[in-house]
């Protein structure tokens, strides 16, 4: 059995029931007294951030996340009209945009709570913002005690504190302490500015990994779930409490046939040579490579389903073609679809099986896949 034909040369097949079925997932596990906030920053993690935000919009989301105003301008220009956090932006260039298209900033430092103070006194327009706070990632954030914290907030009177939020460096280690003195430390300084009168509506310290595997303590009034919207969870180190959700991947990413041919035995196969066929082999190329997002490194080491079945990658991956082998595939054609990433019968690869062959992580499987690489819906 063979995955359907398509008339691209690479393409993503992307189900918006399934991101629906994911973050309904997450909604049951969280219950009704907090607030989901899907991230569909990076284009949605490659599924198409209009579309997802659609489904998302639809299905009751009334907040979106994007990592920079752009993003949230072009949802803002495909009509999206939920709330929309950019989570890290607040360039100079970009706050007039913000403003304009009722996006609502993270704002990282009290520098920039002052500097949006005066933008929104500027155009009479009251502005709610959400803070961040570095409480041991060392990235974005401010590092700061409460009352400082509060004397700012308190002093920026044209502008609304709506959420006070932070980020974990290490959720999936539970070996680790790093995220209990995180969270911690962050309820610390909540407490220490509601004793000064600060009281954010929303709380939030929670991408995907803390909700799934029951972080409660630091869900707080919202969730900010990535990847668990695309179906993913990733495994974590140590001991960890059971998974709370079940998710599934929503994207799957195939490939056509360009050519197929025999191989002597002896034959070197890709740049370099790196591999040599041990005995007469049937190798198919495909039209897809590096450029299009497959990982270099899976050169020699990589797998795709074609006819069902699990084969290797032959070889280097090339930017534009990868070669496998076919030698048991017979029924195997040019104009066939292979399967790079997801299901094809009952064989499957995900993007955590890609991202440990190429030494790299999920995210980076998924947002790598190159913006030549079709995209259909079904
Ligand atoms: C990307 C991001 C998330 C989502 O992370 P996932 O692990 O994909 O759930 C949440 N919060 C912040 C600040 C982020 O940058």
């Amino acid at each position: 059995m063979a995955a359907a034909r398509r008339p691209y040369r690479s393409w993503v097949e992307i189900s918006l029931g399934q991101i629906a079925a994911n973050f309904q997932a997450v909604k049951q596990a969280v219950g009704p007294g907090v607030e989901v906030m899907p991230v569909v920053k990076a284009d949605a993690y490659r599924h198409g951030a209009v579309e997802v935000s659609r489904t998302l919009e639809a299905k009751g989301a009334r907040w979106l996340a994007v990592s920079n105003t752009e993003e949230g301008v072009a949802l803002r220009g495909a009509g999206i009209r939920t709330r929309i956090l950019v989570m890290a932006d607040f360039l100079p260039f970009t706050r007039e945009a913000m403003l304009e298209h009722q996006l609502t900033p993270v704002i990282h430092s009290l520098e920039d709570l002052q500097a949006l103070n005066n933008l929104a006194r500027r155009r009479e327009q009251r502005v709610p913002y959400h803070l961040k706070i570095d409480t041991g990632m060392g990235r974005l954030g401010v590092r700061a005690q409460a009352p400082e914290i509060g004397a700012a907030i308190l002093e920026a009177k044209n502008i609304d504190i709506e959420g006070l939020m932070t980020h974990f460096a290490s959720a999936g280690n539970y070996v680790s302490t790093q995220t209990d003195e995180q969270a911690k430390l962050f309820e610390e300084i909540a407490s220490g500015m509601a004793n000064l009168g600060v009281h954010p509506r929303y709380l939030h310290l929670s991408s995907t990994i803390p909700v799934a595997y029951a972080r409660k303590g630091a869900w707080g009034g919202l969730v900010r779930p990535g990847h668990a919207i695309y179906g993913y969870v990733s495994q974590v180190s140590g001991v960890a409490p059971e998974q709370l959700i079940k998710v599934k991947p929503a994207l799957t990413w195939r490939a056509s046939v360009l050519a197929v041919k025999n191989l002597p035995a002896g034959a070197l196969v890709g740049y370099g040579g790196m591999f040599r066929a041990p005995r007469p082999m049937r190798v198919a190329i495909l039209a897809a490579g590096y450029a299009d997002g497959i990982p270099h490194r899976l050169s020699n080491r990589g797998s795709v389903i074609a006819s069902g079945q699990i084969v290797p990658m032959l070889g280097a991956v090339s930017m534009d073609l990868t070669t496998v082998d076919a030698t048991d595939l017979p029924a195997l054609a040019v104009g066939d679809a292979v399967t790079l990433l997801g299901d094809e019968g009952e064989a499957r690869i995900d993007a955590q099986q890609i991202a440990k062959i190429a030494g790299t992580i999920s995210y980076s499987v998924l947002t790598g896949i190159s913006a030549r690489v079709k995209r259909v819906y079904v």
